[in-house]
């Protein structure tokens, strides 16, 4: 695959987008279900020479497919049209929500456009957003490997694939959750993330499974029930000896409320939340009510990584592992150093489109 933004020398705004089905390096199988591409749109936002990149990424459960970025990124791209100066922060907001107002959901869509403002922001001023915002790249919390609900072989298989990252997330929501965590400690003894996806039922038998888990090097629980039942994720906050943080039942900033008593932590994901400018907004806010953040990622390619990363130091927990999970990143991996995702001093995302 190819993907090369055009210069243009124009003014005027252009948003242009491309459909792509981001290939799986293994088929995916999560409680919810499995999958083997994930559908994303690639956006490139050009204004006087210089492009800005923005990713939608569309995982089915979510209900975005191409023709709705399309539909939307078609009326975002005729609302950018008439901007013609340089952006600023009060412009992207002011943009961003309007964007925002268009249609209702396209969670993903509008995302591309934030990233895109953003990325094309940054080029603008010559430097990366993280910089730009003052964040310190010395914070950066380790990353996480995503492993699949899988047979033993195909488990192991991806432990190695995972070696540069120093902790392990596993989903579960299994028929045999303890199974899969004591093939995975036969061969790894990397501290683990486990992720449910909504897959248990029962409050007793999931805090047993808790405290076994604890025991077996476990540090935190990603979504153990439906997203919503928050009465049954409230009972088990209270009683988990390990936190305990909402993912499908946290999608945007105005969920907060309704999960802070509920949870002990929020995994903030650039395509439920519409992009950075949220994102941020929801790091704040759930820093305010005393929550720990973790934040986290689709199946993307290095665009929206590149862009969650940006704001990584701001959080407790970084799972970013989504364009090593994908064969067909149309861009450069970003820097891995001792199992921290790596900010540059490229200006915007810091991305590099890939020359083969
Ligand atoms: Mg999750």
């Amino acid at each position: 695959m190819c993907f090369v933004a055009k210069k243009h020398i124009n003014s005027q705004m252009q948003l242009s987008f491309q459909a792509l089905l981001l290939e799986l390096k293994h088929p995916f199988r999560l409680a919810t279900g499995m999958r083997t591409h994930t559908n994303a749109m690639l956006a490139t936002l050009s204004w006087n020479g210089l492009t800005g990149y923005g990713e939608a990424a569309m995982p089915p459960y979510y209900g975005e497919t191409h023709q709705t970025a399309a539909a939307f990124l078609e009326m975002a791209a005729r609302r950018l049209q008439s901007v013609q100066q340089p952006l600023s922060p009060a412009l992207i907001d002011a943009l961003l929500h309007e964007i925002d107002g268009l249609a209702p959901g396209n969670h993903a869509a509008k995302a591309a456009v934030d990233i895109a403002l953003h990325d094309l922001w940054g080029r603008q001023q010559g430097k990366p957003l993280w910089t730009i915002w003052g964040i310190d790249p010395d914070r950066m919390p380790p990353g996480s490997f995503t492993l699949g609900i899988d047979t033993p072989e195909v488990l192991r298989e991806k432990l190695l694939e995972g070696a540069d990252f120093p902790i392990l997330k596993i989903k579960l929501g299994s028929d045999d959750d303890r199974g899969i965590i004591r093939t995975i400690r036969e061969a790894s003894d990397k501290p683990i993330y486990v992720d449910a996806n909504q897959g248990w039922t029962g409050r007793e038998a999931a805090l047993d499974l808790v405290y076994w888990l604890q025991e077996h090097g476990v540090q935190l629980i990603e979504q153990p029930f439906h997203k919503n039942d928050l009465e049954s994720a409230a009972w088990l906050t209270e009683r988990s000896p390990l936190p305990v943080f909402a993912d499908e039942s946290f999608q945007r900033l105005t969920d907060l409320p309704l999960v802070a008593s509920c949870f002990h932590g929020v995994n903030v994901k650039l395509m439920k939340c519409t992009g950075l400018s949220e994102a941020r907004r929801a790091i704040a806010a759930a820093r305010q009510k005393n929550m720990q953040v973790m934040i986290g990622c689709m199946t993307e390619t290095s665009c929206a990584i590149s862009a969650a990363a940006q704001v990584a130091p701001l959080c407790d927990f970084v799972d970013l592992d989504g364009c090593w999970l994908i064969r067909n990143n149309p861009f450069d991996l970003p820097g891995l150093q001792e199992g921290k995702l790596q900010l540059t001093t490229l200006p915007g995302l810091g991305l590099h489109v890939k020359t083969s």
